[in-house]
């Protein structure tokens, strides 16, 4: 009998230090975790939204992990020896947005270039020139003054909105999001490797639309000041600039109806553009 109460109490005593120990481990092991997070080098993200604009960064670091998150996808690896995350947004506005957001959420980037494919807007810029988007705008941002019924649509009308952004508790104003300028002038410090065209500095208009009306993107040039259109910088750079991570926008022209080039080659342009972010990626790792 008091053998077997005993085996008990040393059976509880086990229990006990048993129990203790794993709590122990489990909190040890967390720590360590956060501790290995912390002493991480951040990456540099690089995304693109289609895979014709991210296959060329995927070559350059050979070996990669790949990771899902809902419907984005991550590949993490290095690019000259830099830990990069290269992340497919996929098209679009919200998608860009939410990837982002994912982006910065799981791999905590020191900062993030969004780069791929245009549209010419202005004139000057022919396809597979590379725009360095020191600006970017949220051009489908827009409102209307009221009109009766009957009185048709002005679209050369429409006003553009500026975006709340909420600083401190305040809310501050942007009617355009910038580029990060030290990002910026690296970018351009290699801009000679580009060898397909022209580099220069410019806006780039973002929203979910693809236009093709030369009036309309005559408008957007003149009363918004922009060089391209896309579908992806302005989205990120906003919520980039939520959660303070300093952007860079890159865009090569894939069409425009504006140059007289009657390319429309999204495939070419966005090979052109990744290669010139490695280029950049590496001017960043110095
Ligand atoms: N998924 C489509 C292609 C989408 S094109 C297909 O079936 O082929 C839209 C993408 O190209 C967007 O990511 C956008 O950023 C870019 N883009 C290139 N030229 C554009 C233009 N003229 N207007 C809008 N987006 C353009």
């Amino acid at each position: 009998m008091r053998d077997l109460m005993k085996l008990k109490v040393f059976t509880a005593m086990l229990i006990c230090a048993l129990v203790l120990a794993g709590c122990s481990t489990a909190t040890g092991e967390t720590n360590v975790s956060k501790e290995d997070e912390q002493n991480e080098v951040q990456p540099i993200a690089i995304q693109g939204a289609m895979d014709v604009e991210i296959s060329a960064l995927l070559e350059e670091m050979k070996d990669y992990k790949e990771e899902q998150h809902g419907n984005y996808t991550f590949y993490i690896g290095k690019i000259a020896g830099t830990p990069v995350v290269v992340s497919r947004t996929e098209v679009g506005m919200v998608h860009a947005a939410a990837s982002t957001t994912v982006l910065i959420e799981k791999y905590n980037p020191k900062a993030i270039i969004n780069q791929g494919t245009a549209g010419g807007h202005d004139p000057d810029l022919h396809v597979f020139d590379t725009v360095i988007g020191t600006e970017v705008m949220n051009i489908g941002n827009m409102r209307t003054e009221h009109l009766d019924e009957g009185q048709g649509m002005k679209p050369d009308e429409w006003l553009f909105m500026s975006t709340d952004m909420r600083e401190d508790g305040e809310e501050v104003e942007y009617e355009t999001f910038e580029s990060d300028p030290e990002l910026v002038k690296i970018a351009l410090s290699v801009a000679d490797q580009y060898k397909y065209g022209e580099v220069v500095e410019g806006k780039v208009g973002s929203a979910d639309f693809w236009n093709r009306e030369i009036d309309r993107i005559q408008w957007f040039h003149e009363n918004a000041g922009t060089s391209v259109e896309e579908m992806e910088a302005a989205s990120v750079a906003q919520v980039a600039k939520g959660f303070n991570v300093p952007y860079l926008s890159v865009r090569t022209v894939s069409n425009s109806e504006v140059s007289n080039d009657n390319i429309e080659d999204l495939e070419t342009a966005g090979q052109y553009g990744a290669e010139y972010a490695v280029e950049i990626v590496k001017a960043m790792s110095k």
